[in-house]
């Protein structure tokens, strides 16, 4: 198989550029990228691969027989049709202003446009400076590319929206980084990711030309979206070649309103915390984009912010993830706002994105809990506790240290007869535990569960779903697998040292992630001791 790709690459094709050739740190106005030329690395050698994005994208599934793969997905080969560039955009972070960001390391080579119409940009993450690299080296650490390649694919296999992961190159060289930013510097393994997704357009790509006046721009860049990637939206007299419509920008805010609340309510569903929603790291696509300290819930604490530069204000603590996607999309509006003209429109989107993140969280409940979809949109509330049984089931869980994912997947094993004993009822949550012992849990804990489980039973009967149909639709909710914190840092651990091996063993467990996988169960247990304290395994920070 030959390597020629067929790029058509429709945003430096369509959309301004800076003018300026050479590659130095600036302010870039009046323009949505830079062309910029990978800087190349020492000794590129392959670490992981993603046959399935390969697949996708045109490339050989099996890499062995074109080592210049290396070469290519560490910027040290540009392939003849490849347009290199850098976007430009801003954002808010942590809550504020930050004005101009941009691709600081991460560079676009193209957009490969397959045979049947599919769009896939092919992104290297830390490829080496660019204009929007301030002070940063436009590197990445081996650590922080391996979290992204595998949870790129992990969630893809959940069935989460996200940008995909082709590659894992590790580039020979060193990268210097201070870890929990406390003076202590130390060299690390470098590595690049090719990341892969019709677009990696954010929020942030909008909010900089609105805050700097830049109507035109904007105009132009929104257009693009729509055209390239929304075209549904476009009428026929858009068609026809007339302008876009004030109502069809709007219903287009409503799309990215209803896919970021699917995104958010998937998010959810299977314990996922992004830790940096800065509004530079929301997709217009609504994917999940930008891996960096993210974590993943073990025991289930809806406060619990895997990302230390976070820690003091929680603002991206796991339960507040829909909250702070309203907001972004609020930013979003903002940045639309010249091209509606009114405020009305945008409601119209906040309102699509509470009703999109309802519907979608009661599904995934019923879906969760093993009942039939819930009647009327709505779990009723049990009229003895006031509170409806998906709620209830996360107080159970807030109870006592307990496992989010093994507590979820192991209720396809808890009996709903009536005449069930509270051992037995209690028994399949045993592993979910974080107590040593888990019959010391409190008498509290042990009497809310059961009497939850009592009332999930009774549900259970009322409805009379036929019971292997209801454990498989259960599995198929709540994964067994899911890239646990201490999981990517054991691969990690491993490649530092020399051995990429259990990256590619985790890659293939996370491709069937609601699958039973009995030679893999080891990869399914509750996080160990030694990983509750641990970087990486609970502490994670921006610096990647
Ligand atoms: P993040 O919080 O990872 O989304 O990054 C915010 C901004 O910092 C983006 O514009 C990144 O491109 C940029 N950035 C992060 N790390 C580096 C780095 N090592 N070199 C250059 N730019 C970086
Ligand atoms: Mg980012």
């Amino acid at each position: 198989m030959s390597l020629d790709l067929p790029f058509d690459n429709s945003f430096t094709h369509e959309l301004p550029a800076d003018p300026e050739p050479d590659n130095f740190r600036r302010a870039v106005h009046g323009a949505c990228y830079s062309r910029v030329q990978p800087t190349p690395v020492a000794a590129p050698t392959l670490l992981a691969w993603s046959p399935e994005v390969a697949r996708l994208v045109g490339l050989p599934e099996d890499p062995q027989a074109h080592p210049e793969l290396a070469q290519i997905l560490s910027g040290n080969q540009v392939l003849p049709g490849m347009d290199p560039y850098a976007a430009c955009y801003g954002g808010h972070q942590f809550g504020n202003w930050a004005d101009q960001l941009g691709d600081g390391r991460a560079i676009t080579l193209g957009e490969v446009l397959t045979p049947s119409k599919q769009r896939w940009e092919l992104q290297l993450k830390g490829a080496g400076p660019t204009p929007y690299s301030r002070r940063g080296d436009g590197r990445a650490v081996l650590r922080s590319s391996v979290r992204e390649f595998l949870c790129s694919e992990a969630m893809h296999h959940l069935g989460v929206p996200t940008t995909r992961a082709l590659s894992l190159v590790g580039t020979g060289d060193e990268v210097v980084r201070d870890m929990f930013y406390d003076g202590n510097a130390k060299p690390e393994p470098g590595a690049i990711v090719c990341r892969v997704a019709p677009s990696f357009l954010r929020f942030g790509n909008f909010e900089l030309p609105m805050a700097r006046g830049e109507h035109e721009l904007l105009r132009q860049l929104a257009d693009y979206a729509i055209t390239t990637h929304f075209p549904e939206l476009l009428s026929q007299a858009n068609d026809a070649g007339q302008s876009i419509s004030a109502s069809t920008y709007a219903a287009w805010f409503t799309q990215v309103c209803q896919r970021t609340a699917t995104m958010v309510a998937e998010w959810m569903r299977v314990g996922f915390v992004h830790g940096v929603m800065n509004t530079d790291n929301m997709s217009v696509l609504g994917l999940t984009i930008d891996y960096g300290p993210y974590g993943w819930i073990d025991n289930y604490d809806p406060d619990w912010t895997p990302n230390t530069t976070d820690a003091a204000g929680r603002r991206y603590r796991f339960g507040n993830q829909p909250r702070i996607a309203m907001w972004n999309l609020v930013k979003f509006a903002n940045a639309l706002h010249p091209l509606v003209g009114s405020v009305e429109p945008f409601e119209d989107g906040m309102r699509a994105f509470s009703d999109t993140l309802g519907q979608h969280t009661l599904a995934s409940f019923a879906a969760k809990l093993g009942l039939e979809p819930f009647a009327g949109d709505e779990d009723p509330e049990d009229p003895r506790s006031g509170v409806s049984l998906a709620n209830q089931s996360m107080r159970v869980l807030g109870s006592t240290p307990t496992d989010m994912t093994i507590f979820y997947r192991a209720l396809a094993d808890v009996p709903v007869q009536a005449n069930a004993s509270d051992d037995e009822l209690l028994a399949p949550l045993w592993a979910a535990y974080y107590e040593a012992d888990p019959s010391t849990i409190t008498p509290a804990t042990r009497s809310l569960t059961l009497a939850w489980l009592r009332q999930l039973g009774e549900r259970v009967r009322g409805e009379a779903i036929e019971p292997a149909h209801r454990r498989a639709r259960m599995h198929a909710a709540n994964p067994k697998y899911v890239l646990r914190n201490y999981l990517a840092q054991l691969a990690i651990d491993k490649a530092e040292a020399g051995d990429p091996s259990l990256i590619h063993e985790l890659l293939e467990v996370m491709r069937h992630p609601y699958a039973e996988q009995p030679t893999h169960e080891q990869h399914a247990a509750k996080r160990p001791d030694w990983a509750k304290d641990r970087a990486g395994c609970s502490m994670l920070s921006c610096s990647s």
